[in-house]
This record gives structure tokens, sequence and C-alpha cells, in this order.
């Protein structure tokens, strides 16, 4: 395949003291060492795109400007020098875009300990550094995973956090068992997701949202009614009177409010149950330690997804176990899009098309 690769591009970026994206014109980036550069076809809107515009309390690595989008699908058209041969990727190969795959160095504190999502050194596509908001970027090798037959580059595009994220909390964190019982809170971008993980996987999962067309969705995909908590019912009578008292597992909460952290402790989770907590609606909320203790529970923080969540949730949305909710939309639209995101008016996720 030949491509002409133009020297600049347009890009949505993001400069410190301006809380609005710029579309500004830019090199297009040489290719990296031991990774790729990509053509674009589809990059996602996430709401945390808003936080990074608008919260410039960072870390570090954060550069004065660069461009947006962590969340990408697209073609190789280059391949860097020091990518082993072997690396089983061509150019031509559509692949799915990690943003953060971490340095991968052996004396690296976070990636020598599986933690690459927490990894400081390596590039932050579109978090702090370039991502993927413009027709090129790069990719490191250990972030490319090959986009399987029947997934769609936009479905990759949201799957590389959307779901990743929520594959990561369900079966690394979570450890979800197919015996078990989950309540799941939230059925937002990730929560949706990870009600479809969590039905993969056999596990028996209840669930509760403040919007009845996100339950109605549950219903679509074969949730049985009676198995949603109905829409301003308080959950902890419904879990007494559903006879659900003691036999809850695992609390997934991807809301994160005080009342949904506050519902978990008290009486939805069963004695030795974990809380897995992923939402942060509320920054704070509160721990009672005479509950916590006396029921034995384990509290379990997660965040962001690997290489191998990605591959395994590509896997499982080529073999249609997992749909994320996905539409289309133009680069160009960004801002509106970003505005739609905001005001609650996207249900699932908008995956922007590069021409
Ligand atoms: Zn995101
Ligand atoms: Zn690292």
């Amino acid at each position: 395949m030949s491509t002409t690769i133009p020297s600049t591009m347009h890009a949505w970026r993001k400069h410190k003291g301006n809380m609005e994206a710029v579309w500004e014109e830019i090199p297009v980036p040489t290719t990296p060492p031991t990774g790729f550069l990509i053509k674009l076809i589809a990059s996602g809107v996430c709401r945390s795109d808003h936080n990074l515009l608008t919260n410039e309390v960072q870390p570090p690595w954060f550069q004065p400007a660069f461009t947006l989008g962590h969340e990408g699908s697209g073609t190789i058209v280059a391949i860097g020098s020091q990518v082993p041969t072997d690396s089983g990727f061509r150019i031509g190969d559509e692949i799915a875009l990690l943003a953060v795959p971490g340095c991968g160095k052996d004396d690296c504190t976070e990636c020598s300990r599986e933690l690459q999502q927490l990894c400081a050194k390596g590039h932050h596509s579109g978090i702090g550094e370039d991502g993927f908001y413009a027709p090129y970027a790069t990719i490191d090798v250990r972030g490319a995973v090959k986009i399987p037959k029947g997934v769609t580059p936009s479905q990759a595009a949201v799957a590389t956090d959307a779901v990743t994220t929520a594959y990561h909390a369900i079966h690394r964190r979570g450890e979800i068992k197919k015996n078990e019982t989950v309540f799941l809170f939230g059925l937002g971008g990730l929560g949706f997701n990870a009600l479809q993980i969590i039905k993969a996987i056999g596990a028996k999962v209840l669930v509760s949202d403040v919007k009845q067309e996100n339950l109605d969705e549950a219903i679509k995909i074969g949730v049985p009614v009676e198995d949603l908590v109905p829409v301003g019912k308080s959950v902890q009578e419904w879990v007494v009177e559903r006879g659900w008292s003691g036999k809850i597992d695992v609390v997934a909460d991807f809301v994160g409010t005080k009342q949904t952290f506050d519902d978990a402790q008290y009486i939805v989770v069963r004695q030795a149950g974990r809380m897995l907590c992923v939402g942060t609606l509320n920054h704070e909320n509160t721990v009672h330690m005479k509950v916590g203790i006396r029921k034995r529970l384990s509290i379990i923080f997660s965040y962001g997804g690997q290489t191998r969540d990605l591959k395994e949730a590509l896997d499982l949305i080529a073999q249609g176990v997992l749909n994320p909710q996905v539409a289309d939309g133009k680069l160009a639209d960004f801002p509106k899009v970003l505005k739609e995101l905001e005001a609650g008016k996207v249900t699932g996720r908008i995956a922007l098309l590069h021409e």
C-alpha cells in the first residue's frame, strides 16, 4: 500500500490557559522507533475530554499544548525501525489504539508490577500528550491491537477506553465469577459495557439506574425486569423485599455517589463481599468503619485498563457477546459533540470519523 503522507494536518488541541479546544495546524508526527504512524479512522469522544480541557491541575507529563483524543482506531502507515519483525503487524493493518500502554521497562515501578495504566513514563495519547483528534497519530507497539473481523472501526475506537476500563474492573479487579451475584449501579457509557461483560461471565446481575431509558436498554439485552430496581425505588428496600439480603457477592459501583456507596455497605453487599468502585460522581464518600469491619468487606478501586483487556474485549465484540453503544460523528464537530455529551444528550458513545 502506498500512501502520500502530508507534512502538516489540522488537530483539536488543548492549550494551557484556554478552556476551549483549538483547531490548529501542526506537523504530522514522525514514526516512533518502537511504534507506528497511524492514519486515524475513528476517535471516540469521552466525558473526560471536558475535564482535560477545563482542569489544569494535572500530572507533570502534561504538555503546554497537546492534541486531544484518547480513544482511537486507524491504519498502520509506517512502522518504526525497532519494532520486532515478528511483531505480527504490517502496513495496512487496522488496529485499535490503547492510549496509555505504559513504558514497558523492567525497571519501571509500575510496568514491572503490571500497572501499565499508572505508568508516568510511557506516552499518554490525548491525556497531556498528543492523541487521536487528528488525521495522524503515533502508537507504541505495546498499545496496538489488531481489530478482529466483525468489529467496526468505531466500535474498536470506543472499546479502547469505555469497554477496556469496564473489562479491567470486572475481570482483573472485581474477579467476578460465574456463580456470583453482582449488584450493578449505573448504566452510563462504562456501566452498560460492564453489564454485558458480567452477563458474558454468566454471573447473576441486578441493576439500578436513575433513567428509565437506560433500564429499557438493559431489558433489550435480556436482563429480566424483576432484576431491575424500578426508578425512584429505594435500593435498600428493594434488596430486602426481593430476598437478596445477604446474597450479593459484589457491588459494582459505576456511579460513586454518597447514596450508592452507603447502600453498598449497609445493606446490599453480603458479609465478606466486595465493593468495586469505578464511578466518581461524588469526590468524597463515607466509609462506615463498624459496618466494613463487622461485615469484613473489601473495597476495591479500579482505574483504566491494559492491552490484554482491550484484546479480550475486542474478541467479545467480534463474537457478538458485547455490543458497545456507539454512534458516528465527524471530527470537525468535536466541540459540539462534547457539549451534547456533557448535557447528557448522548446514549453510549460517539465516534468521530476521519475523512
Ligand atoms: Zn476517557
Ligand atoms: Zn512504565
